[in-house]
């Protein structure tokens, strides 16, 4: 850790630290509900859902890495428990019972969206106090967004070829 790096923070690094770390178990959670649920998706247009569904569970992983990494800058500890995941995640994890296209493409949506409000909520929480943080949040965010957008995508062009 830089001593410079973290004086700069005009806001309790402790706060973000665990901020950080809520943050790091929904990724984690997230990659796996992706990565799993690109194995056991059944139905339509599975190939285009699959191939999404996998890109996406590598973007996770990938903002995992992001997350831990400010997290180590910061003077903190990523957290050492996988089983810890659920005691700090904000957006949990949807087990993929229903392996259906639609059912799969629903949870992750609904898991995009609680990551656009944790992300949204960690620029202002950071804003003109911790441009690192900012910056990365807003990095991750834009990935978000762009989730949500793809699966919504898939999800209209699912119901447009099911209720043909
Ligand atoms: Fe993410
Ligand atoms: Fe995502
Ligand atoms: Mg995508």
């Amino acid at each position: 850790m830089g001593s410079k790096g973290i004086e700069i923070v005009g806001m309790d690094v402790k706060e973000v630290i665990d901020l950080l770390n809520k943050a790091y178990a929904d990724e984690w959670l997230a990659y796996y509900q992706y990565w799993l649920g690109a194995k056991v998706v059944k139905g339509p247009m599975k190939d285009a859902v699959i191939t999404e569904l996998t890109e996406h569970a590598n973007d996770e992983l990938r903002h995992a890495d992001m997350v831990a990494n400010r997290i180590i800058q910061l003077g903190g500890v990523p957290i050492l428990q996988p089983k810890q995941w659920y005691d700090f995640t904000n957006c949990g994890y949807d087990a993929p019972e229903n392996p259906f296209v639609e059912e799969i493409l629903k949870q992750n949506i609904k898991g995009e969206q609680c990551a656009i409000d944790v992300y949204k909520s960690l620029i202002e929480t950071t804003h003109m106090k911790d441009p690192v943080t900012y910056n990365l949040a807003l990095q991750i965010l834009e990935d978000e967004v762009e989730h949500e957008e793809d699966l919504q995508g898939l999800l209209e062009d699912l119901e447009i070829l099911i209720k043909k």
